[in-house]
């Protein structure tokens, strides 16, 4: 009798069941879009600045050219196509007076949420979406997640920025206006520090980077969604969630803070072209993204930013909440095969 597969993540110690036997294809998870509640006014919309705090970021059109600027606590500018402004209700709040490493993580158990909690609104317009957003826009979001994040990433108490995208009410979006969110942490999160090492023994075993060795395995493999010169999007071999993608940049950096032009414009690209595939396949689905990097100093030849687009197609339940092991109903590679198709129609 046929088994399905055990496999285990490239890089984190953890197991996934591909259920090769009963697999299910990525058009059964389409579903009727459910009527989303009107007619509460919605606060990232133009006209109503006033809603939110003061912008930390704008960038505003002046002349037919894009200027950076800022809110101050009796000026909202209006006039913007990007907008970032502190959350509401954060989940790391920054600190009123400067604080240490050691005032923040008191102890191996017990520390203070300092850090940054910001909602970037990626565009004026509502209902934009990067799968249909106009490519100058898409680029002027990239534009602003890498200029948060080298703000941030300065910061004293910041060790990790998270930069992160909820689309679909399933997948924890509140607000249905087009926008990502950026957390600055006091320390590693556990997912990506359990990366940064792994790669790190990858490195000090081998003598490469595990995600450039892996682009070149997997270049002509069955995972492949789309290559050109400056990113691959492949379907990882052990992904957890169905229809799980991530975007590798080709050029070998820890983080996106040095992307030049060209690259932010192919990058803007790909997650369109994939997210629209996506959206087409499976029916707009709900779904988060968010950017692995690294800051630190020490893991800039070994670590490897990439773009990681978990669907939100499956619920866990009370076998991978219990164990940590994840059952995935769909091959990594069908979901690399169907994407592809979609992409191409
Ligand atoms: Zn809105
Ligand atoms: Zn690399
Ligand atoms: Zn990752």
């Amino acid at each position: 009798m046929p088994f399905n597969e055990l496999r285990k993540d490239f890089l984190l110690d953890r197991w996934v069941v591909i259920a090769t036997e009963r697999a299910r294809r990525p058009m059964d998870f389409a579903k009727q879009k459910k009527e989303q509640a009107q007619g509460s006014v919605c606060p990232m919309c133009p006209g109503n600045e006033h809603m939110t705090p003061p912008a930390v970021l704008l960038y505003l059109r002046s002349d037919g050219e894009i200027v950076k600027d800022r809110d101050t606590a009796s000026l909202r500018h209006k006039n913007w196509v990007i907008r970032c402004v502190p959350n509401l209700y954060p989940a790391f709040a920054p600190p009123k007076e400067q604080l240490d490493q050691v005032d923040i993580m008191k102890s191996d158990t017990f520390g203070l949420a300092v850090g940054h909690h910001e909602v970037l609104v990626e565009s004026p317009k509502h209902d934009e979406h990067p799968a249909t957003a106009d490519l100058p826009q898409l680029v002027h979001v990239i534009n602003a997640y890498v200029d948060r994040l080298q703000e941030l990433s300065q910061k004293p108490y910041v060790r990790y920025v998270q930069i992160f995208r909820n689309h679909g009410q399933e997948a924890g979006a509140s607000l249905s206006h087009a926008h990502s969110q950026i957390i600055a942490t006091p320390f590693v999160p556990p997912t990506v520090d359990a990366e940064i090492r792994a790669s790190r023994n990858f490195l000090s075993h081998h003598g490469k980077c595990a995600f450039c060795d892996l682009m070149k395995r997997e270049e002509k493999g069955p995972r492949m969604i789309k290559d050109d010169e400056h990113f691959m999007v492949l379907a990882p071999y052990a992904s957890v969630n169905p229809m799980e993608f991530w975007i590798i940049p080709k050029k070998h950096d820890a983080n996106p803070l040095s992307l030049t032009a060209v690259e932010t414009e192919a990058f803007a690209k790909t997650l369109k072209a994939t997210l629209k595939g996506l959206k087409d396949l499976v029916n707009d689905p709900p779904y988060n993204y968010g950017i692995h990097l690294s800051l630190e100093e020490q893991a800039k030849k070994s670590y490897h930013w990439h773009l990681e687009v978990y669907p939100v197609l499956a619920i866990w339940a009370g076998f991978e909440k219990s164990t940590g092991v994840y059952i995935n109903t769909v091959p990594p590679e069908t979901a690399a095969a169907e994407l592809g198709k979609a992409m191409t129609t």
